[in-house]
């Protein structure tokens, strides 16, 4: 970056300085032409003004011709263009000059300024024509530097000081990219992290991106290293119970009416694993999925009232009713997530219910959203656990939660398929009344 900057600036300096010094060259040469045709001019107006008619001598008696000097030529052109008198002619005949465009032009408009190339190299001759009478032409000429001649004139001193300005410019532009590059290169060294960093205004935006980025990074580390260690901790206790009850078997400790017990503890700590370890994978899975959802039209009511049966024995046998309302609802999803979340959702709302309990699950559709609530009159949960119990492995009840087969992870993966499908979860609960969670989804997930 530093090198192309500078190269750029270099690159800029260069251009403007061989622009500059083309410009001047033009815009003096403009000056220097409007010089030779004043000079050229006052000498017409003033030969005009003695009244010179072409005689050699001036009234004192000096050579015209050594009067106008040898770089001046003056010509007096008269009828029909027959040339009297030429300072540079010296008594060669001239030919006709009455198709000149100096002398046709000041025979038209009074006076003409013409430029032509002279055979000198790199000179031009300037030509001032004054029309003295309806017949008469007094014309003044000189031969001057064209503008390719005063280029080259100046060529040695200009290149020199160009050669020194260009010098400068770089020296100028080296500091300059040092004095531009260093607030991205104290950036750089400090990884955008820091809160004070003196830097351009432009690049804020992209100072928050880089904060919020490692925020996250941060967090989602932490929230890696947290998971890890409950994960570790979840599993532990179920397969101390196995390896406890185990060894007592092993060693004959356990009384033949015992063992019964204990291969019974030992199974249901399993079935605990099982469904720890079958969460967790699968949260992993949701994990991986993330972004590339793979849709289709699920009739919502369907799934809803499928879940609702499969659930409703269960529920029957703790003393529950599980009722189900709805009309057909399509929307875009995945049926495999929905089906989870239902289920995770009914399920909870019976687990987490008291003999003599209902859940009412209802799917209502309004504009362009579908609706899915589960709605139970179950123990209900406080205000202090309601925004937490969607983390992983939070639970409000532990012994409740483990005595029904719960594993903390429940409503994590109905957080994280909601998520997926950009779908909003209300929950509204009171302690011993119940629990409401509503989940909205749009129609069209999949784009
Ligand atoms: P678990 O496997 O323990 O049920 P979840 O993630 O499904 O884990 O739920 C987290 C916690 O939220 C539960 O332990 C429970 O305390 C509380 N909870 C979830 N659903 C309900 C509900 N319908 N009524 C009351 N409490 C609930």
């Amino acid at each position: 970056m530093r090198r192309r900057i500078y190269i750029e600036l270099v690159m800029v300096a260069g251009t403007a300085i061989f622009a500059t010094l083309l410009l001047a060259t033009v815009v003096y040469y403009k000056v220097f032409e409007r010089q030779v045709f004043e000079d050229l001019k006052i000498c017409a107006k003033l030969l005009a003004g003695m009244g010179w008619d072409g005689a050699n001598e001036t009234e004192d008696g000096a050579d015209f011709e050594m009067w106008a000097g040898q770089e001046l030529r003056i010509t007096l052109i008269g009828q029909n263009g027959t040339v009297f008198y030429d300072t540079a002619a010296k008594g060669e005949f001239l030919e006709n000059h009455g198709s000149r465009k100096e002398v046709m032009e000041a025979l038209e408009k009074g006076e003409s300024k013409v430029v032509r190339d002279s055979p000198t190299f790199h000179k031009n001759t300037f030509y001032f024509a004054l029309r003295l009478d309806e017949n008469t032409v007094l014309r003044t000429a000189r031969e001057a530097d064209s503008i390719l001649g005063i280029f080259t004139g100046v060529l040695p001193v200009a290149f020199f000081l160009a050669m020194l300005l260009f010098a400068l410019c770089m020296l100028l532009s080296h500091v300059l990219t040092r004095r531009l590059i260093a607030p991205v290169e104290r950036l750089a060294k400090e990884g955008g992290l820091a809160e004070e960093v003196d830097t351009y205004r432009e690049l804020q935006p992209l100072l928050q991106t880089i904060r919020r980025q490692h925020g996250d990074i941060l967090k989602s580390a932490r929230m890696r290293q947290d998971f890890t260690a409950n994960v570790s901790h979840e599993l532990k206790t179920p397969l101390a119970c196995i390896q406890g009850y185990a060894e007592l078997i092993e060693n004959g400790m356990a009384k033949k009416e015992d063992a019964a017990r204990f291969a019974g503890e030992i199974r249901s700590s399993s079935i605990r694993l099982l469904a720890l370890i079958n969460d967790i994978l699968r949260l992993s899975e949701l994990d991986e999925q993330k972004g590339n959802l793979e849709c289709e039209p699920v009739e919502l009511s369907e799934l809803a009232r499928t879940c609702v049966e499969m659930l409703s024995l269960n529920a029957k046998k703790q003393g529950v009713s599980l009722m189900f309302s709805g009309g057909a609802c399509v929307i875009e999803a995945n049926r495999g997530m929905l089906e989870e979340l239902l289920y995770n959702l009914v399920d909870n709302a019976v687990r987490y219910n008291q003999s003599g309990g209902q859940v009412f699950v209802g799917v209502t559709e309004s504009g362009e959203q579908v609706c899915l609530a589960v709605k139970d009159t179950g123990i209900g949960i406080g205000k202090e656990h309601q925004e937490r119990i969607f983390e992983r492995f939070y639970r409000v009840d532990k012994s409740r939660s483990r005595a029904t087969g719960g594993t903390g992870l429940g409503l994590a993966i109905v957080k994280h398929i909601a998520d997926c499908h950009g779908a909003r979860i209300e929950l509204e609960s009171e302690v011993g009344n119940g629990t409401k969670i509503q989940i909205y989804f749009s129609k069209k997930i999949c784009k």
